[in-house]
Formats: C-alpha cells, structure tokens, sequence
C-alpha cells in the first residue's frame, strides 16, 4: 500500500497509545519522514516545547492550501512539538500548521496570520508578544479594592492601541447589592451605576458581576461566547475567581499558574488556552493579567481616547497633543461637553506618565 493511500484510511489515534499510533502512521525519523501537514492551535508554551491541539476538522482547516486535511490522521490528542528554527517566536493562541515526527513529538512548520496580538515591553523595553488571536480583553474592576477611573482608562487605552475589543466588568456586586452596605459604596469614586452610565456613553460594554451569587455571569458567558478572552485587571479584583466560575472543571489548573506567579517563575512562558464549555477560549498566565502597555507617542495615545477621535482631525496643528494648543477641537469638545472631564484629565494624567517613563 503506498504511504498516500495508508494515510488517506482516517484513523482516530488514541492517547493512551500514541507510540503504536504513530509508529503505523510510518513516521519515523531513521528515515526523516515526517506525517502530513495538520492545522493546529497552540495551547501552551514550555520553554522550548510547545502543546499543540489538532484542529484537523476545525473551519480554519480552509486556509490549507496542500490537500492535506485529506491526508490527514486524524489525531484526538495534544502533542507535543517544536517549532522549525526559521519561525519567529510562537505563542498561546497562534494557529500553526504541524506535522507528526518520530516519539510522538510533533515539528511546527508554519504559523498562520494572527488576527491580533497581545504585547508588552519586556525589561529591556522590547516589545514581547504574550498571546495572539485575543479578539476580547476583560478589564476587570471591582466594589473592593475600589474601582478608578484612571486604572480603568489605562486598561482601555491598552486595548485600544493593540485594535482589540474591551468589556469592562465590575466584579463584586454582590457587595453593592448588599443594602447595609450599598449606599457606603454609592458615596465612592467606584459608584458603579455612574461608572456603567459613562463607559456605556463612551461606547463600552459594561457588566456588574458576582463570582459569589452568579449575577451577571449569564450576560458575561454571552459576551464571550466562540470569543478568545483574556482577563486583565488589579489584584484581588476576582479575575481568579470570576475564571473558575466559567471554568469549574479546570478551576485547580487555574490555581496552579496562579501560585506559580507568587513565586515568581515562569510567569510569562506559562500561557495556557482552556476551552469554554459554551464555545471559546479563555487564555490566562499571570503575565497577562498583570499585563501593561508599553510607552506610546501622544498620537497615539490620543487617539486611544475613541471618543477624541472625531475632533483629532479637526484641530488646527496636525502634531496637537490637545493640551494648550490654540485651534484645538480636543479641548473645544469638552469645553462643549461632548468630551467628560474625567477622560481629559486621564488622558493627561497618562501622557505625562509615559513622558516620564
Ligand atoms: P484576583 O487577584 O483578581 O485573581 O482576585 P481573586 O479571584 O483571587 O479574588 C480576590 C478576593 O476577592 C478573594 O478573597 C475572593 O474570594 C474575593 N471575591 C472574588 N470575587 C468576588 C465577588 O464577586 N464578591 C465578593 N464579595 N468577593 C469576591
Ligand atoms: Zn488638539
């Protein structure tokens, strides 16, 4: 039987016997042959191996322009791969052409095109990719520790410079709910009603959640659905938790990479992509959540501010940073009210910081 005509028989390769499997698909490196091309998501990074999860039946199969999803075996397992030393670097989230080697060690051939890309500066101020195809970015704030605008804005401008969609949550609502506590909570900075009414003026979807009583996390689940999510946000905010309410099976995974960061190791190489139960993905290592924006260029910055937009263009000098300029539509929007005060005074607040930086 020719090899094509061995491999056009599909066959479902089991993880309890992956040797055997893979010795029948005739992969073997004695003679350098390596099985055929499959598609695949990386779902974890360690150090110079990655874990790949076949997609050989995913929609993105398509792309394929071989007729190698035909060829295929059809493999249910992780495997375990390196990346051909011509690839740039890989990360959780890329999708990646495969192809099976010797031991059940897989050889990643390609990446495909990532349809965005989490980054930030490293130590030495480079741009260090940590996560790609993000299409959601949880910014998570909480009743206590209080939420701020400022943070909250930080979070935003992060995502607006990196073009991926935000959804602000403000997590432990259960608090304000509480009526012994709920008007202490209402005289704060972190009124969550203000807060919601000018994030949802601004365009942002915004939520009130509870990982203790389950509110809002039906509204939550519904954002995120067939979405690949990360949460970002302050400690103790309740990423931890409000992840293994939508996780509950992979719940101690999820501790793991946690304690992994308060001591320090690995907390950028350990990304891990676990699958929703209603479609999606939730990427998550302790890097990202503590994730930050490298420094940005006024321009830049300003135009991550999405309602200055319409007005940017307007101004009298193409360089404005909409600060004391004359001619300055910026300035002239809030001053006519259609630009809120608290923006304004951020977006200075967080220009000066990146001067500074
Ligand atoms: P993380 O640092 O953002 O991952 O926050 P954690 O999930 O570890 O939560 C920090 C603390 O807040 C823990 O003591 C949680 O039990 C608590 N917490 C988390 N979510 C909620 C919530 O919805 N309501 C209340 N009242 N407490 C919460
Ligand atoms: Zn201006």
């Amino acid at each position: 039987m020719s090899k094509r005509q061995h491999n056009k028989k599909r066959r479902r390769v089991s993880s309890s016997t992956p040797s055997s499997a893979a010795s029948k698909a005739k992969i073997s490196q004695d003679n350098h042959e390596l099985g055929p091309e499959q598609l695949g998501l990386i779902i974890a990074h360690y150090g110079q191996q990655l874990e790949v999860e076949p997609l050989s039946n995913h929609p993105i199969a398509e792309p394929l322009a071989s007729d190698a999803s035909a060829d295929s075996i059809e493999i249910t397992h992780n495997v375990r791969c390196f990346a051909r030393s011509q690839l740039d670097s890989l990360v959780t989230g890329d999708r990646v052409v495969w192809q099976m080697g010797s031991n059940n060690i897989g050889i990643i051939t390609k990446r495909l095109e990532r349809t965005s890309e989490l980054a930030q500066s490293d130590k030495r101020g480079q741009k260090k990719i940590i996560a790609a195809n993000i299409d959601l970015i949880i910014i998570v704030a909480a009743a206590q520790p209080a939420a701020n605008y400022h943070s909250i804005d930080k979070y935003l401008v992060a995502c607006e410079s990196l073009d991926i969609e935000p959804l602000i949550l403000f997590n432990k609502f259960d608090l304000v709910s509480n009526p012994d506590q709920r008007d202490d909570y209402l005289k704060t900075e972190a009124n969550c009603f203000e807060m919601q009414q000018h994030y949802q003026s601004i365009g942002y979807n915004f939520l009130l959640t509870s990982s203790l009583n389950g509110d809002g996390i039906a509204a939550l689940k519904s954002a995120m659905k067939n979405k690949n999510a990360v949460f970002i946000g302050l400690s103790g905010a309740g990423k931890s938790s409000l992840i293994n309410h939508l996780l509950p099976e992979v719940s101690q995974a999820v501790n793991a990479l946690s304690e992994s960061s308060g001591l320090g190791t690995h907390t950028t190489t350990t990304a891990k992509l676990f699958h929703l139960p209603e479609g999606g993905n939730i990427i998550d290592s302790p890097g990202i959540r503590e994730f930050s924006l490298w420094p940005l260029s006024p321009q830049q910055m300003a135009s991550s501010f999405i309602e200055f937009r319409p007005y940017i263009k307007l101004c009298k000098f193409r360089d404005c940073h909409h600060i004391r300029e004359p001619g300055c539509a910026v300035k002239q929007a809030h001053l006519d009210g259609k630009i809120t005060s608290t923006r304004i005074e951020n977006y200075y607040r967080l220009l000066q910081a990146d001067e500074s930086s």
